[in-house]
């Protein structure tokens, strides 16, 4: 544990973002780093409380009251050490994750939790400063060759266990650069981009190749992935979820992913033809989620003249809902950096048009207010409040309504099932298609899902695969209780 008493001596502490007028000037991160002395303090936090809960909360099983304590000690290399033990990229999740494994830490039930993810962030950065991270190409190769179709988290981590498992491992990625969602999704100021280069140029010492703009089932013809003893799927879901809402195709009506996948290439002198601009407009962003946070932090950046969102369901709690006690993922408000950056945010409210002109271009968005009705055994239903219709001038709206699942393509040229909600099918465990020698994991197995279950999914997927290869494995696993799943 850190100290016995220091949940009782020291407060939480939390990174401070530079001022809102500073840093919407830019793409860069604009968190600032807390102290040495004062995170040895945060590490002291973990209270030892027996049964960490916070185990269970992160769905790689993190082991957070070791690393904590070791940072309590100093001992910053131990605690990278235990952190990379189960998590091949704190880097990513240290910045990202929702960090749910902070919503069932123990000391959380009376006072701020542990400060987990942001100790996460600040063992690997130091790691990385130190030098301590260096590729670890395995000692013997097993002639196995692997093929991984799909370069964001969850591909990434079980190219890295396979490759460690002395396997061939090749990736292959349709964009021009590696990262999925990390690369293109997420904006760079909440993840500059060097830090995937700088994980990508260690898997590349480790033996790891990588091929990017192939198009598996499209410039890549799928029979040459039978040359592979063994193939990932780890596609990601990116079906776009639309709207079936009358003026949907009026110019100035663009996806969420368009606006910003664009701003990103452009921030690193891509070129972009006619990029999507929300400069000097007034700006709708449709959905309330962590894309639409995304949509709201790059059109303040890009100078929109307002910001809108409206979200369909009704304004979470600002605290712990009954109905999601500890140690559950809270149904609870979120307030992001970029929330803070300007928006005015609308809850219960449905877009009934997108207005256009007689050229076509947008010029407002119709709403209604709307209320849930509940009956229990029923689906809820949406019901239109009458007389609460209302126009917004509107020249931008953004479409962050999530996915719907993975595309098909790979599904059906190679011939894999797929479940009821259209992800492709694996029995969570095993990882293993229809097809023996197919395996899937990450938001194309499980849908439109977190960074941190990639990365989960990515790990366990490659112990599936070098059992079904080798019969055995010397990969970790979550599961505690070892080889459970032979296949
Ligand atoms: C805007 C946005 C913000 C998000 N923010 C967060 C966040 O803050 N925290 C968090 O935890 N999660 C966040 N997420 C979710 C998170 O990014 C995903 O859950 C995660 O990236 C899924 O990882 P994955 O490896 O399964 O798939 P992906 O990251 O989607 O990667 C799949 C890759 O496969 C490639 N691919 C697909 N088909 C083929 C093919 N046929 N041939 C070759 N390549 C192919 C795709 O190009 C893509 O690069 C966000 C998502 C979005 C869209
Ligand atoms: S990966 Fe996420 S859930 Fe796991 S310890 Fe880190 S912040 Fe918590």
């Amino acid at each position: 544990m850190g100290k016995v008493t220091g949940f009782k001596e020291f407060e939480r502490q939390d990174e401070k973002y530079t001022p809102v007028e500073e840093r919407v000037k830019h793409y860069k991160e604009f968190t600032v780093p807390l102290s040495e002395s004062e995170l040895t303090k945060q590490g002291s936090r973990c209270m030892d409380c027996g049964i960490p809960f916070c185990h269970s909360g992160c769905p790689l099983g993190n082991l957070i009251p070791d690393f904590n304590h070791m940072v309590h000690q100093g001992e910053w290399q131990k605690a990278s050490w235990l952190l990379h033990s189960t998590n091949n990229f704190p880097e990513f999740t240290g910045r990202l994750c929702p960090a749910p494994c902070e919503k069932s830490c123990v000391l959380g039930i009376i006072e701020d939790p542990v400060s987990i993810e942001n100790i996460e962030k600040n063992i690997v950065e130091r790691a990385f400063k130190e030098g301590w991270i260096k590729p670890q190409p395995p000692k013997k190769r097993t002639e196995k060759t692997i093929a991984i179709v799909g370069s964001g988290p969850a591909g990434l981590a079980a190219a890295q266990q396979l490759n460690r498992a002395g396997h061939i491992v090749t990736v292959f990625e349709r964009d021009d650069e590696i990262g999925g969602l990390l690369r293109y999704g997420i904006p760079n100021f909440k993840m500059e981009k060097e830090i995937i280069d700088r994980r990508i140029a260690i898997l590349e010492a480790e033996g790891i190749t990588f091929k990017t703009n192939v198009n598996v089932g499209v410039n890549y013809d799928v029979k040459e992935l039978k040359a592979f003893d063994s193939v990932v799927l780890c596609g990601g879901a990116t079906e776009r979820r639309s709207l079936p809402t009358p003026g949907i195709d009026a110019d100035g009506v663009v996806q969420a992913m368009d606006f910003l996948t664009q701003q990103t290439k452009v921030v690193f002198g891509k070129e972009v033809k006619d990029q999507v601009l929300a400069t000097d407009k007034n700006v709708i962003v449709i959905g309330g989620g962590d894309t639409g946070s995304d949509c709201v932090g790059t059109s303040n950046r890009q100078g929109a003249k307002s910001v809108v969102n409206f979200e369909i369901m009704p304004k979470p709690p600002g605290h712990r809902s009954p109905t999601t006690p500890w140690p559950f993922w809270p149904l609870q408000l979120k307030t992001s950096s970029s929330h803070e950056e300007g928006v005015e945010r609308n809850w219960l409210i449905n877009t009934k048009e997108f207005i256009k002109d007689e050229n076509g271009k947008l010029t407002a968005l119709k709403t209604v207010n709307v209320e849930w009705k509940m009956v229990p055994g029923e689906r809820p239903q949406l019901i239109e409040i009458e007389g609460t219709e209302k126009i917004w001038p509107c020249d931008l709206a953004l479409l962050a309504l999530g996915f719907t699942g993975p595309e098909s393509t790979l599904a059906d040229k190679l011939g894999i099932e797929k479940d009821a909600r259209s992800n492709y099918k694996a029995e969570y465990g095993k990882y293993q298609t229809n097809i023996p020698n197919i395996f899937t994991a990450g938001d194309m197995r499980r849908g439109q899902s977190l960074i941190v279950w990639a990365i989960s999914e990515g790990r366990e997927a490659a112990r599936q695969v070098d059992i079904y290869l080798m019969g055995k494995s010397n990969l970790p696993s979550k599961n505690m209780s070892g080889d459970l799943v032979a296949l």
